[in-house]
């Protein structure tokens, strides 16, 4: 029986390409959205991956969504907590709307993810959690006060999380990607676009599938040594 996979915001973008890079390295995978019914069912009829709506944000949601993956597909040994969002503002005109959303969605959505699977994972003595942060948590970013807080916080909770589970066999580790040629990086102006592009010595923006291949490696049995770290990967982009 291979492993089961779960993929928050595994519909679309990168979280897509996750979906499949795993699928494709032999695990049973579900990938969980949010609201886009369309592009869920139109991955689903491309890939052959199931999805399941709910979100992120609402910690009951999320168990009863886990537990209905769990009942379909068998327990969940990966988790991949992609799901994000940004609600970017300058800090002076950052609405209390605005932060809460960004932080319900990409911070707490992480805890109310991991949080019902751990313990099977405890149990089973096996587990890969990877968590999707950005460069915006590593360096910050003008406008986003509120993503950058959520990214950088992520990094924190693989650290503590790794260390609560190395012995237990489980494993958490980050991707930090850089700019990623996404349906929300594609859609900024061209203009835009070439100056972010300007910023990245690589000369280019990083494929969805190229952060895939990172994740698939981090929760592989090879990768069980490697735990509370972070790849980035972002075209040598670092703090510029
Ligand atoms: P997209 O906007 O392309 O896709 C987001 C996915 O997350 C969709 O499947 C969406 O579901 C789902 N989602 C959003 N909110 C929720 C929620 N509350 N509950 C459940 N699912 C939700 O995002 P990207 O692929 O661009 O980004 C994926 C991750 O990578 C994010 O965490 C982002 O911060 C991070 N990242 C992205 C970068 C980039 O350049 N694109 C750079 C650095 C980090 P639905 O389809 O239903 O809306």
């Amino acid at each position: 029986m291979s492993r089961v996979a779960l993929v928050t915001g595994g519909s679309r973008g990168i979280g897509a390409a996750i979906s499949v890079a795993l699928k494709n390295a032999g695990y049973t995978v579900a990938a969980n959205y949010a609201g886009n019914d369309e592009a869920a069912a139109a991955f689903t009829k491309d890939t052959g991956i199931p999805t399941y709506k709910w979100n992120v944000g609402d910690y009951d949601a999320s168990k009863a969504g886990i537990a209905k993956v769990e009942a379909d597909l068998g327990p969940v040994d990966i988790v991949v907590a992609n799901a994000g969002i940004t609600r970017d503002a300058p800090f002076h005109k950052m609405t209390p709307e605005q932060w809460h959303q960004v932080i319900d969605t990409n911070l707490t959505g992480v805890f109310n993810t991991v949080h019902p699977v751990w313990p099977g994972m405890r149990e089973r003595k096996f587990g890969r959690v990877v968590v999707i942060s950005s460069i915006n948590g590593q360096k910050g970013q003008f406008g986003q006060v509120n993503y950058a807080a959520t990214k950088a916080g992520d990094l924190g909770i693989i650290k503590s999380l790794a260390q609560e589970g190395a012995r237990a066999g489980i494993t958490a580790n980050a991707v930090c990607p850089g700019y990623i040629a996404t349906e929300m990086v594609m859609a900024v102006p061209e203009k835009v676009r070439e100056s972010i592009i300007a910023n990245i010595p690589a000369g280019r923006l990083g494929e969805p599938e190229e952060i895939a291949r990172c994740v698939a490696f981090l929760v592989s049995e090879d990768a069980g040594f490697v735990n509370g770290s972070t790849i980035s990967a972002n075209g040598a982009q670092f703090f510029v």
